[in-house]
Order: C-alpha cells, then structure tokens, then sequence
C-alpha cells in the first residue's frame, strides 16, 4: 500500500509539474503538502480509486482580466487580474485579494490551494479562492487606489456574491481598498452584504476582523506554549512585518506578557529591546503609509537596520513570521535556530521554504504551519458572513471568544489528527491531513466533480 501511494502521490506532482512548470510557487506549496498526507491516503485509498489530488490540484476554475485604469497624470494605465475560484465542496469559494507588483497566476494558486484547507480547518462553510492584480499600491494617491478598485470591481462583480465567491484583504488590500471595492459592487449589483469581509464597520463589518489574524495567531502560538507547558510571560518574540497581520499579533502577544522586539518592512526592520509600540506601527503604517525605519526616528530605544530580520543575530525565543511567502530561506533558518528560536508560527502564507521547514525540524523547533496558524482572519471573515446573512451584529467580546475556540479546535484537531495518523512528529502532517480529510470527505460525497 505504502509504495502504490507514493507512486500516486509522484504522479500527481509530475502531472501538475508537466502541466505549468513556470508556476513555481505554486509548485512548492502543493509539493509540501503532498509530502505530508501519505498516511491519510493509506488509510482512504478510495481517494486514489477517484484520483481525489488530481482534481484537487486543479482549480474549479481560473478567472483571468484586464484592469484599466487613469493615473493623476491623466495616463491610461493597465494591470491583470485574477479570481481563482479553487475549490467549493465545503462552502461558497472564499479568500482574499492581494495587490502587489509579483502577483501572478503561480501566486494566487498558491494561495487559493493554501486557502481550501485553511478554511477547512475553521470548521466553518467555506470553500477556497484567491484573487488579486499585479498593482502597486505603494506611492498612489488615495484617487488612484479608488479608481483602481473600482476598475477592478467592474470585472469582478460578475463572478463573485455571498453564496458563490467572497473575496476579503490580503497583503495590499485593507479597508480602504475594500470600502472602494464593496460600493462600486453596489453601483453594478444589488446590494449583498456579504459579497465582501473585512468591510468597514459602518457598513456591514464584523467587530474583531481587523484584529483577526494577528489575535489568532497569538491564540494559536499560545496553544503551542501551553503543551510546552509554559506560556508568552517573560518571552522575547521576532514578529517580521508591519501590516494588519504583524500589527495585531504584537498588540495581542504583549497582552498575554509576551515582549516583540522587532517588526519589518521591505527594506528593513526595527529592533527595538523594550517592546515594539504596535499603535506606533499603526500610525506610520496605516495612516502616514510611510516606511518602518520612521519608527526608530521617534523612539529611542529602538535601531533600524537594512535587510532582513531574519538574518539578525538576535536572542529570541519564538518566531512569527507575518511579511510574505518565502521569507525564511534555509540560511536565514539556521540563523534563526542559531538565535535559539524554540517556536515558528507563520503569520504570513507560506513564509517558510522547503528547506526552512527542514531546518526546523532538525533543531527540534516546533513549527505551526500557515494553514492553522493564521486562519483566524478567515474564520472571523466567515462569522462576519453569518452575521451578514443574519442581519445582526455580535460584540467583541462574542467575536473574539469564538475566534480563541475556532483556533483553539484547529490546534487540537491538527494534534489529535497526527495522533490517529501515526504522524506525531510535527505540527505539519496533522494539519495538513487533518484539512484534507475534511475537503477529500466533502467531495467524494458529492460525486465527481
Ligand atoms: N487573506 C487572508 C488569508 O490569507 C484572509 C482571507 C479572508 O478573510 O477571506 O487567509
């Protein structure tokens, strides 16, 4: 049984690979995952009888189109953009739009492949997709971005409503871009709340979603320290980035007595020993957009640095990652074990390679995977989308206790999973099947589709 299912698995990878060689980090998230969940084929092997990785590697479907759009100076301006609707056997497709200058097909399938399992594992009605364009937010006026959206919307609008396709932010996508993004929906469709998550909480948003994926992650890594039997008090944390993940997972590792002595932009980062200002970061950020090194201008106990935290020579005890895919190479893993990092949860999609997750393991360095340990911005989009539909608006309190129980099941679930599987090393496998199962479950039921 064993050799037939790596005969399969090997073939599933070589037909993907045939099919879209180029799509590298498409590639990779789908190698990863395959690696992990032989186990759970062993035990199914109708999955292999319906060929269950071909379809599932495949997505439902591909929306590809042209954004135009007029710069401030008058210039006709064009962009690609992209909806992948991946997979609905759970729920209506959703996931969100990233804006960024590397956005191609090989990134939205990645992160809509990522995004099927991920929010299976929230244990909520949700299929999963990706979309976004190759903009660059970064330098445009607050006309610009609204033109943009609203370009971008025009086309989309056709293929996305609350019980088909619901798009929310991602990297280059926060409330700004999704306030412009729901009223021009509503400008070409009838008005449907739940079209969108992440909307402002004046018209139809959900308390706690702008905090979501930081608390979650928080709550997740939390969940590691207490089977260490430890917790966050006295602990130093590396959080890279400065965006809407970063922001709130400083803001809620501080509240559970935890100290975050960096964050980091594109072009550098910012140690500061006393513990990172995370309204600070929000300021420069979100309201000035301006780069992270202003945050060492105004403080003075912090330094900035050119490059990447990860290659800092640093004591530190947990890693989260919450900047973008790739971020954490092999080197900057053995740097990051040299450093004496006993935890790595990603904040971020995908921020550790191949070769970093391997790194990991062999220091003996506990590794939550993506697809758990930020999957709290997507469960609280799926309660803003219940809320939607109910026509009702829950209170923080009510949010943000549901959100520590959906992260406090996918912790629990991803151990037992890698308990019953026989996969007790790593944090990987269990998720990883434990997600799987829940898709692969889902489709056989529905026949061939
Ligand atoms: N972009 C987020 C993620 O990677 C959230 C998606 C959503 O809320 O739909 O999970």
């Amino acid at each position: 049984m064993k050799q037939q299912v790596e005969d399969y698995l090997k073939k599933v990878y070589r037909t993907i690979k045939e099919r879209d060689p180029e799509q590298a980090e498409f590639l990779e998230a789908v190698a990863d995952f395959l690696r992990t969940i032989g186990p759970a084929l062993e035990k199914h092997p109708e999955y292999i009888q319906a060929n269950l990785l071909e379809r599932l590697t495949e997505p439902e479907r591909v929306i590809q189109f042209r954004v135009p759009w007029i710069d401030d100076e008058g210039a006709y301006q064009v962009n690609r953009g992209f909806r992948v609707q991946f997979n609905s056997a759970i729920g209506p497709y959703k996931g969100g739009l990233r804006f960024h200058p590397s956005v191609n097909l090989s990134i939205i399938k990645f992160l809509g492949f990522e995004q099927i399992f991920k929010n299976a594992l929230t244990g909520l009605p949700i299929g999963g997709g990706k979309g976004g364009a190759d903009f660059n937010p970064k330098g445009k006026s607050d006309n610009e971005i609204m033109r943009f959206c609203q370009s971008f919307m025009t086309e989309l609008s056709r293929h996305i409503g609350s019980a088909r396709d619901v798009p929310a932010g991602d990297i280059g996508v926060g409330g700004r871009e999704l306030g412009y993004l729901y009223g021009q929906y509503k400008r070409l469709r009838e008005a449907d709340r739940g079209v969108l998550t992440g909307k402002g909480l004046s018209y139809g948003g959900s308390l706690v979603r702008t905090e979501a994926t930081g608390f979650g992650l928080a709550y997740y890594t939390a969940e590691i320290l207490r089977d260490l039997k430890t917790d966050f008090k006295n602990k130093k944390v590396v959080v890279s980035g400065a965006g809407n993940v970063a922001i709130y997972t400083i803001q809620k590792v501080a509240e559970l007595g935890g100290r975050v002595i960096t964050c980091s932009d594109s072009a550098g980062y910012v140690v500061d020993k006393s513990g990172i200002d995370y309204k600070l970061v929000q300021q420069i950020k979100e309201i000035e957009r301006g780069r992270i090194k202003e945050y060492a201008a105004r403080v003075e106990t912090a330094v900035y640095y050119p490059g990447s935290v990860w290659d800092a020579e640093l004591n530190y005890d947990i890693a989260l990652p919450c900047a973008t895919q790739n971020e954490i190479d092999d080197q900057k893993a053995q740097q990051l074990a040299a450093n004496g990092a006993k935890v790595v949860a990603e904040g971020a999609n995908m921020p550790s390679s191949t070769a970093a997750i391997n790194i990991y393991q062999q220091h003996g360095i506990i590794y939550g995977p993506a697809k758990a340990a930020n999957a709290g911005g997507v469960a609280v989009s799926a309660l803003e989308m219940s809320q939607n539909k109910m026509q009702l608006t829950w209170d923080f309190a009510e949010v943000d206790q549901r959100l520590q129980q959906i992260m406090h099941a996918i912790y629990q679930e991803s151990i037992t999973t890698a308990k019953e599987y026989g996969v007790t090393d790593n944090l990987l496998s269990g998720t990883n099947i434990a997600g799987f199962i829940k898709v692969a479950d889902a489709m056989m039921a529905q026949g061939l589709v």
